[in-house]
């Protein structure tokens, strides 16, 4: 499935992406039209190809139909106004997403957060997102870039719509499904041997529901590594 979405072009990705069936919406169309993924990648010759790219510090930046995928699953959540955490969030790139999609012409924004515990992807991605034309939302708090661990969500600016995170949890980690609003959805990737996509639902009286959805290959959350003494 993979290869057979890649572009010359962003335009060409997209509607490839939806060619294929993995984009069934025109909201995520339109939301993933507005970013450049040539912004968050290192290697600019391949930006519009359909795999995940290595951008450093053990990290990569996923294939666009996985970014397409959680979109989709998480969509039914997403509307202008809406809070959204994504957990590891690497390059920035589905942040930058995420921003279009809780935001609309008519004014209306709602915040996206997005939690990394590398410093220097940190800067990566505010960096992405500037060069993207978010400036201005991460200026005014419409996007947040925090440093930390994930697995403990961001409890400051939480309860969440949807949480996305984009590296395996080993089993599902608490502090998320605390932090998810009622109602709210988390995608999740958990598992060390196999992994699988859990999406995580939670109805109006706190009742949270788990339904594992398709088996994947995410790097695992982890802990920081120590800074090397010498
Ligand atoms: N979704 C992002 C990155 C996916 S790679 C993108 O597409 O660009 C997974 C990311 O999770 C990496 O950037 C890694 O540094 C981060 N990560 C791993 N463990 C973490 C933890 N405990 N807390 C926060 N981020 C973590």
């Amino acid at each position: 499935m993979a290869w057979r979405c890649t572009g010359n072009t962003s335009a060409e990705l997209i509607a490839n992406l939806a060619k294929h069936g993995i984009i069934k919406s025109e909201v995520v169309t339109n939301a993933m039209a507005k970013v450049d993924r040539a912004h968050y990648v290192l290697d600019k010759a391949n930006a519009y190809e359909d795999s995940p790219q290595y951008i450093g510090y053990d990290a990569t930046i996923s294939a666009p139909h996985m970014h397409a995928h959680a979109l989709q699953y998480l969509l039914p959540y997403i509307k202008p106004g809406s809070r959204v955490l994504d957990v590891g969030s690497g390059s920035g790139y589905l942040v930058a997403v995420l921003y279009h999609l809780v935001s609309s012409s008519s004014g209306t924004s709602g915040k996206v957060v997005g939690i990394e515990h590398i410093p220097e992807l940190v800067k990566f991605s505010v960096d992405n997102l500037k060069k993207d034309g978010l400036g201005g939302a991460l200026d005014d708090g419409r996007v947040e870039i925090v440093e930390g661990d994930g697995r403990k969500g961001y409890a400051p600016a939480a309860l969440y719509d949807v949480i996305h995170v984009g590296a395996a949890a080993p089993v599902l980690p608490d502090a998320l499904v605390n932090q998810l609003a009622s109602p709210g959805r988390m995608f999740i990737p958990v598992g060390t041997g196999s992994q699988a996509i859990w999406q995580v639902d939670k109805d109006e009286n706190g009742d949270v529901t788990k339904t594992p959805l398709f088996d994947v290959m995410y790097v695992p959350l982890t802990d920081r590594k120590p800074k090397p003494i010498f």
